[in-house]
């Protein structure tokens, strides 16, 4: 992923409403390894059900706010995140929703999907025994995830368009 800045992730959402946006926890920009991440994902306050995913289109930074939905999978059965497609125990995977929501309010209605818990697919992919992570691996799941969170985002952003008339 190419790098970001702080104005630019402040101005990328599809979906946030102006409180939320005010409220937007900045992610340690400073510290991410961009080389080895397919998108941008973070969640806010320990309290908070909010997420955030953030990913390149071309030159159009694109980002979706996500909430968790309330109570996680069944413990004990293995879940799959949408994304990744990586299996995991069913406590790391949550289901998530985007609003269709614009920076005056919400319509109400959301889209949602699995996703891994802490939003950190592009790790995820890297983990694992060396035969399941040599580059050409990761790099081929890094392309299949991408191409996966494009169309979930291109979803949202469509939606809520439509959702909000226009
Ligand atoms: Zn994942």
């Amino acid at each position: 992923m190419r790098e970001v800045t702080e104005e630019q992730l402040r101005a990328c959402f599809v979906n946030a409403t102006r409180r939320e946006l005010e409220q937007l926890p900045m992610p340690g920009l400073h510290e991410t390894i961009w080389d080895e991440r397919e998108y941008l994902g973070w969640r806010g306050e320990r309290s908070s059900r909010i997420g955030y995913i953030v990913h390149w289109r071309g030159d159009e930074l694109v980002g979706v706010v996500v909430r968790a939905a309330p109570g996680g999978l069944r413990p004990g059965i293995a879940a799959m995140c949408s994304m990744c497609h990586s299996t995991q125990p069913a406590t790391q995977v949550r289901m998530f929703s985007a609003r269709l929501a614009s920076l005056d309010g919400d319509t109400g209605s959301s889209i949602g999907t699995y996703l891994c818990e802490d939003l950190a697919c592009s790790h995820i992919i890297r983990s694992g025994p060396p035969h399941l992570t040599s580059p050409a691996r990761i790099a081929a799941r890094g392309a299949a995830l991408l191409e996966r969170l494009e169309r979930f985002t291109a979803r949202v952003e469509r939606a809520t368009r439509e959702a909000r008339g226009g």
